[in-house]
């Protein structure tokens, strides 16, 4: 053999050798089913790997008994089934729990398992970290590093079915709904959420019906309309303020997509769907959002789209340039919307005793980019930087409970 040619073989061999090997967490049925084809296997191996991998908790190919030994060892050289990794679990007297998790050496995102009488709901993250730098939220203070991958998304949701209890152990589901309301903006990263919606929904998988599984969006217009397209799942929006130059403050995307053009995305998104609504979320400010006239704005502005609406009390975190309103201005401030006939409910706060707001452990362990540090500089009292997310202090994660 010519020695050209033998570089060439050294050469592919050494290309082959440092592929990547496929995560198959983050194939849907379809891929998988292609995947398989791409190896001459018939699709059922598909339904075969999904069962082992979200049924069974099983991620070692050698494992999977109905595969042909040739198969497996195939498996293992060119795939993997790679889940998040636990760094810290933090459980709360109340039964919510929250997981701080590392998706590769560098960056670390958040979970969280809200159990309740009659559901279960597992708060998801879609980014580390978030670029929208709203100013009420302690994610934005670590800013961005990379979109999740759909393997680390529904990962999420396969490891806290593997700590909890896979569904046959228990003869239940024990996880009945996801929100993506951990870090991050979902709109933005469209292209990783959607196939982890799909997964999250398919019998396969996890089965959850499509109204129990809740993207939850800044306000990202277009990405309303590419969700529609793509997905039928239940929609959530960050709302917090009622007249643009308020929201212009809380949330600089308010900026691009204005109260108006977020309304209109939001019929657009329900036009045609009978008994769906729009939940908008709206995190409680004291003297800032929360006066009764902003109230009354707010009941006049959800006539157009069928709505509900969330309260959240405001989750306090070192820095953070706003406190929460009292119980009796929510109160108050609720009574109001209910009056103009919106069901609304005040989330209430769950796990007290085990950490932070939203964004906050993973900030203990993440690095902050250029923008988040400029960011801090200019917002905190006193310009300094060491009282930002790293903080252990003691805070509450809220009910993301939107169903
Ligand atoms: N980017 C998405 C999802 C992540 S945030 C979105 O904006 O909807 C999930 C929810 O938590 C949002 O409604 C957000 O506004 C709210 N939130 C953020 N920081 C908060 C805080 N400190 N206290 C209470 N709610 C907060």
């Amino acid at each position: 053999m010519p020695v050209k040619d033998v570089t060439v073989e050294m050469m592919s061999a050494d290309a082959m050798s440092a592929q990547p090997r496929v995560n198959l967490l983050g194939l849907t049925r379809q891929q998988l089913e292609s995947f398989f084809a791409g190896m001459g296997e018939k699709p059922f191996r598909a339904t075969q790997v999904m069962k082992w991998i979200f049924q069974e908790g099983i991620d070692d190919f050698a494992a999977m008994t109905n595969l042909s030994k040739a198969l497996r060892e195939r498996l293992q050289e060119v795939a993997e089934i790679r889940l998040p990794e636990v760094m810290q679990d933090h459980p709360s007297a109340d039964g919510t729990r929250k997981w701080l998790l590392k998706v590769d050496a560098h960056n670390h995102i958040e979970m969280v398992y809200i159990p309740e009488t009659d559901r279960s709901t597992l708060c998801v993250s879609s980014q580390v970290g978030c670029t929208l730098a709203c100013r009420f939220c302690s994610t934005a203070r670590q800013g961005f590093n990379r979109n999740l991958t759909t393997a680390e998304i529904i990962g999420q949701v396969a490891l806290a079915a593997r700590i909890i209890g896979l569904p046959e152990n228990k003869g239940e589901r024990v996880i009945t709904n996801v929100v993506l309301m951990g870090m991050g903006e979902p709109l933005l990263n469209l292209e990783h959420v959607a196939p982890a919606l799909e997964l999250m929904q398919d019998d396969l998988a996890f089965g959850i019906s499509k109204r129990r599984v809740t993207v939850s969006t800044a306000g990202v217009v277009p990405g309303i309309d590419r969700l529609c397209e793509l997905s039928d799942v239940s929609l959530a929006v960050s709302l917090h303020a009622t007249d643009d130059a308020l929201r212009d403050q809380l949330m600089p995307l308010n900026t691009k997509y204005p109260i108006k053009e977020l309304m209109a995305a939001c019929q657009r998104y329900v036009a045609g769907k009978p008994h769906r609504r729009v939940t908008f979320e709206y995190v409680m400010l004291a003297g800032v959002n929360d006066s009764l006239a902003q109230a009354r704005q707010l009941a006049r502005l959800l006539r157009t789209v069928p709505a509900k609406v969330n309260l959240i009390p405001f989750n306090p975190f070192p820095g953070a340039p706003y406190a929460c309103s009292s119980p009796a201005v929510i109160n108050a401030f609720r009574e109001v919307i209910m009056q103009a006939g919106i069901m609304t409910v005040t989330r209430k706060t769950r796990g007290e005793d085990i950490a932070a707001a939203c964004g906050q452990l993973a900030g203990q362990v993440t690095d902050r980019t250029r923008r988040s540090e400029r960011f801090l500089l200019q917002d905190l009292p006193g310009g300094g930087s060491g009282a930002s997310s790293g903080s252990r202090a003691a805070h509450t994660i809220k009910e993301h409970v939107t169903q």
